[in-house]
């Protein structure tokens, strides 16, 4: 079973659409690359997978389980796919007046039910993969914003999601910040995370990219192997 189908796709925001009937599929374990130029609907197409965006038809499913488009989800399976489906945001979205250990418990504690101990091991744990072990009890204001990325990703992987969707992780940072967020990502790529990230950087997609997808117009104009599609004229 992939990870995730779309089939038929459209999304409209008022009079613009901006997916037109887009087909894709992610199989367990790739890492997918999604480039193409500002505005070509890549962010919303990522945000379709854990209905941040609402589709207006076509068909989602997620692991083989259908996700309702036609009606309104219900709250808790809602829930369910969003801890299937882990997101990073282009702006972190860390809580500002949380260290950042608590950072990563409470969404364990809250949604998972795990218990206080049982969270902070997994979150120190994770906190040491990230390269930030001696940051658990720092803000995140007080962090750089590569930092600050990197504990939002621990976050992400603290809820065992099946797939990771990164929007843009690197784009609010100065290009030294994103070499340690760059350098993470490829860590997960290498340990078998299955991967959606909306990027502007060739380079990380040249070489990480199991496939890339290239966006233009609310359609894909183009997949394949990073080979095949960053050298086509
Ligand atoms: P990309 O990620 O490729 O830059 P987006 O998915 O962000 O593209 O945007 C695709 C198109 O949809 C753009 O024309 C954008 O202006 C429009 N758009 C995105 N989000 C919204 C929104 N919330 N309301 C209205 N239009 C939007
Ligand atoms: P809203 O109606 O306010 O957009 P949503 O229920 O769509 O609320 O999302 C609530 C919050 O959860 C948003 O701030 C969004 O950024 C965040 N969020 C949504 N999906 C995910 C996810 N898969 N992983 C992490 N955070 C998410």
């Amino acid at each position: 079973t992939p990870a995730v189908e779309l089939d038929g796709i459209r999304l409209r925001y008022g009079n613009h659409l901006a997916l037109k009937d887009v087909s894709l599929e992610l199989a367990a374990g790739e890492v997918m690359a999604m480039i193409g130029p500002s505005g070509s609907g890549k962010s919303s197409l990522l945000r379709c997978i854990n209905l941040l965006e609402r589709p207006e038809s076509g068909i989602l499913r997620v692991f083989g389980q259908s996700v309702p488009l036609e009606r309104e989800i219900a709250a808790k399976e809602l829930a369910q796919l969003r801890r299937k489906v882990g997101m990073v945001f282009q702006s972190f979205n860390l809580f500002p007046h949380l260290p950042v250990l608590r950072n990563i418990t409470l969404p364990q504690e809250r949604v998972l039910k795990r218990s206080r101990d049982e969270a902070e091991a997994r979150a120190r744990e994770l906190l040491e993969r990230v390269g930030l072990g001696d940051k658990a009890d720092a803000y995140p204001g007080k962090l750089s914003g590569g930092q600050q990325q990197r504990v939002a990703i621990a976050r992400a992987l603290a809820m065992d999601p099946r797939v990771l969707l990164f929007d843009e992780p690197t784009s609010a940072l100065d290009p030294e910040l994103g070499i340690e967020v760059l350098a993470v990502m490829r860590d997960l790529a290498e340990t078998g995370v299955t991967m959606m990230v909306v990027t502007h950087e060739i380079h990380f997609a040249a070489d990480v990219a199991d496939r890339i997808v290239v966006m233009a117009d609310g359609q894909i104009l183009e997949q394949g192997d990073p080979d095949q599609v960053l050298t086509d004229p």
